[in-house]
């Protein structure tokens, strides 16, 4: 955020030394600058405290509480089968609170002596004598602990007392070894904003903090931390959380301006009506939408600037036909064509579906995936260098160092969202010439997350499914009904339709009581089903394997395709009508839905089954209970099949999807390509985002020549601040 606080080593913070700054690098801060832009995350204020007499009103509630109090035991006791847990029991002036901890008794031992003062939280639970207790609790040192060498001389107890804001900070054990817990961080915060806090310069442009009545970053940063009152801490939040929101906006934009100016694509002009004879051999006709978002798509490919746009529609909104319509034409200008995808069984399919719909065209298609034989794939990689291939289809296989291309003029990745960024970019560095890409998702997501994660893009929607499509009834059943689904499922085979049946594992294991497919397979194709063929699919066949399997169901041959989450994306059987998913409570809503997106791809009728056996969880985890959280994990799960009974719009399950898990478990991890906000929160913060967008926009529009002092100055801020945040390869 600084410069010259960025340039100053985290060592010679005050209270640092070369052990802290060891570990505190270890964690990515690396300076002062990080160290202030290392933000609490939570505060303790006398508003949220409860006392300990009020604690039993909590118990079993699924809310978290916070006490504050004086330890006032410790103890160490024996089970009757000789396991031992630590106890420490803590007071304040309305009772006696135990917590109680099943590890780490020395350890708990030395760090919480007895008189000093903490504040603990937890979800309270109830012992065998009915007093509420906290099992292993989040601990927050508030005395002064060490006696030698702790220049703190601030007490936060008081200060809480006084009505006073106390951050929390985040730590490891790593940085819990030497001294750096919730408090250790303050101290040391607390001393560097002494310290540096006038050097903090302000870096967002003077006139939208004025339209947006954002406090100085100064201010900002000293709030956050150690906020005066409430309003204060809000005010720092709004312009912290906007100025990371506008920073990201101003690059997205930057990075499509530089991309207009970028002229290198191949202008596909030849062959205009190449796609019509595939159009008007397909079986059906085309939807209004998808007929918009193809003319979109060529459109661009006219143009020599490299198209760059995102294809979205629900699962079997027909996006396959929009991207052959996409292919040909660009085939007919003389380019290649690579179609990346994110399984073997998918890539499978593809190449069929193509080869199916293309034989009446000159057009040579591969496939390239994994474990090929030796010489098939020298050839294949041969004919992509050579020209002679048009259309490859593959997985990550086609992301190898071995495999260049003549001229690829298209890139089509299917279901984005199961890629990182960094395979997007490795397939575009394939060619001379810049590549058009189309990337497609099958997961609808939210408006918000839409605008930061392919904020860069253009995006044709396609807002309809086909006609005669009926809508997929879902329900939620328990194991004790199985006999009458199995009848069901029996009825509809003889109606002449196929069924699904996933499980969430491939093979029994000890650790979890979870049905397996392997395991289920054998006794539903040797008792249940034994009439029919049942056919058995899962990640660990070998390629070839998986072929033979999935070639069989999609004939028709085999009936009933036992399977796990191999099948999720992708998989086109209209034929097949019921899906009945095992421990329905295991999986994701965005997974389900596109598991349930495999069937109603027809005209019949279709139908998901959710098996969840909730009772039994229940019990489980009444009887082993150590903690209230599962129940937590229950209400999710329950809310997540309710989402989807009452819904099939993709959209709208997405939202919900976000909501429940919140952004950081939505975002799963950096290699997805999703940005990972600091401060702002992209559920909640839409509005902010929203604004910041467009003040984004202006600002572009007034500095239009890219290479203006003041947006080099702001990239170059950026790189330096919020690198981590940009999913989509590097600015400019
Ligand atoms: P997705 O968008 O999930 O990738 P697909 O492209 O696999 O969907 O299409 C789903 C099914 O719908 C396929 O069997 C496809 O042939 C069929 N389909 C596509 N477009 C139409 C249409 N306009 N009318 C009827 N069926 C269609
Ligand atoms: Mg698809």
């Amino acid at each position: 955020m600084n410069s010259r606080l960025s340039e100053i080593s985290i060592q010679y913070g005050k209270g640092i030394g070369p052990k802290r700054g060891a570990a505190l690098i270890s964690s990515e801060i690396n300076t002062i600058d990080d160290l202030l832009n290392y933000f609490p995350f939570d505060y303790l204020d006398r508003s949220r405290i409860t006392k300990i007499s009020d604690i039993s009103q909590f118990v079993g509630k699924g809310i978290e509480v916070t006490v504050i109090g004086k330890i006032f035991r410790q103890e160490i006791k024996r089970t009757r089968n000789g396991r031992t847990f630590f106890l420490l029991t803590i007071q304040d002036e309305t009772g006696f609170l135990t917590c109680m901890f099943f590890a780490g008794h020395q350890w708990y031992k030395k760090m919480f002596p007895i008189g000093k003062v903490v504040a603990a939280s937890s979800y309270p639970e109830f012992d065998q004598f009915n007093r509420p207790i906290f099992v292993h609790p989040e601990f927050d040192r508030l005395s002064s602990f060490e006696s030698v060498d702790d220049e703190d001389t601030t007490n936060w107890e008081e200060l809480i007392n006084t009505g006073s804001i106390v951050p929390k900070y985040h730590s490891s054990e790593k940085l819990r070894n030497v001294g750096l817990d919730s408090r250790g961080f303050r101290k040391i915060i607390h001393s560097a904003l002494n310290k540096y806090s006038s050097n903090i310069v302000e870096n967002l442009p003077e006139e939208i903090c004025k339209k947006r009545n954002l406090i100085n970053l100064r201010d900002s940063i000293n709030q956050i931390h150690f906020p005066h009152s409430n309003e204060s801490k809000l005010a720092a939040e709004k312009r912290l959380k906007y100025e990371e929101l506008f920073y990201f906006q101003l690059m997205i934009l930057m990075r499509k301006e530089l991309r207009k100016k970028e002229c290198n694509a191949v202008a596909c002009v030849d062959g205009l009506n190449s796609h019509q004879k595939f159009i008007l051999s397909l079986p059906f006709k085309l939807t209004d939408s998808q007929k918009k978002c193809i003319s979109e798509i060529l459109l661009d490919l006219k143009n020599k600037h490299p198209m760059n746009r995102l294809l979205q529609g629900d699962v079997g909104s027909g996006k396959t036909v929009v991207a052959i319509c996409a292919a040909i034409y660009a085939i007919a200008n003389n380019v290649q064509c690579a179609i990346l995808v994110p399984t073997e069984i998918l890539a499978e399919q593809h190449f069929q579906t193509l080869t199916k719909y293309l034989n009446q065209f000159k057009i040579k298609i591969e496939l390239l995936i994994g474990k090929q034989k030796k010489k098939l794939r020298t050839q294949i990689l041969n004919e992509l260098i050579s020209g002679d291939i048009n259309i490859i289809v593959g997985t990550h296989a086609l992301l190898e160092e071995e495999v260049k291309f003549n001229k690829l003029g298209l890139i089509i990745i299917d279901e984005q969202h199961r890629f990182g960024v960094a395979q997007r970019s490795i397939l575009r560095t394939k060619s001379l010439i810049h590549p058009h890409v189309l990337v497609m998702t099958a997961t609808p997501i939210p408006r918000t997350l839409a605008m930061t994660l392919y904020g860069d893009l253009d995006v044709s929607v396609l807002t309809e499914l086909p006609a005669k499509r009926k809508k997929i009834i879902t329900g939620i059943r328990s194991p004790d009904e199985k006999i009458k689904i199995y009848s069901f499922i029996k009825d509809e085979i003889l109606k002449g339709r196929q069924i699904y049946i996933v499980y969430p594992l491939i093979e029994e294991s000890e650790k979890i009581d979870l049905k397996a497919a392997i395991t289920e397979y054998e006794s539903l194709s040797k008792n249940i089903f034994k009439e029919f063929k049942v056919g058995l699919i899962h990640g660990r066949l070998s390629s070839q394997e998986k072929e033979i399997v999935m070639s069989k169901f999609k004939t028709g041959e085999i009936k009933i395709l036992v399977t796990t989450t191999v099948i999720e994306v992708g998989i086109d059987v209209p034929n097949a009508t019921v899906m009945l998913i095992e421990h329905a409570e295991r999986f994701g809503l965005s997974q389900l839905h596109q598991l349930r997106g495999r069937v109603g791809r027809g005209t019949e009728q279709s139908y998901t089954i959710l098996l969840a056996d909730f009772k039994n969880i229940e019990n489980q985890i009444r009887t082993s209970s150590k903690y209230n959280i599962p129940n937590l994990e229950i209400n999710k799960a329950k809310k997540r099949l309710q989402t989807l009974v009452n819904s099939t719009d993709g959209f709208e399950i997405s939202q919900i999807d976000l909501e429940i898990r919140g952004q950081g478990d939505y975002f799963g991890y950096r290699q997805s390509g999703m940005p990972l906000f600091k401060i702002a929160n992209i559920i909640y913060d839409e509005e902010l985002l929203l604004e910041a967008k467009h003040d984004a926009e202006e600002f572009i529009l007034k500095n239009s020549k890219l290479d203006d002092p003041k947006l080099i100055e702001m990239k170059i801020h950026f790189e330096k601040n919020f690198r981590k945040l940009l999913p989509l390869g590097k600015v400019g």
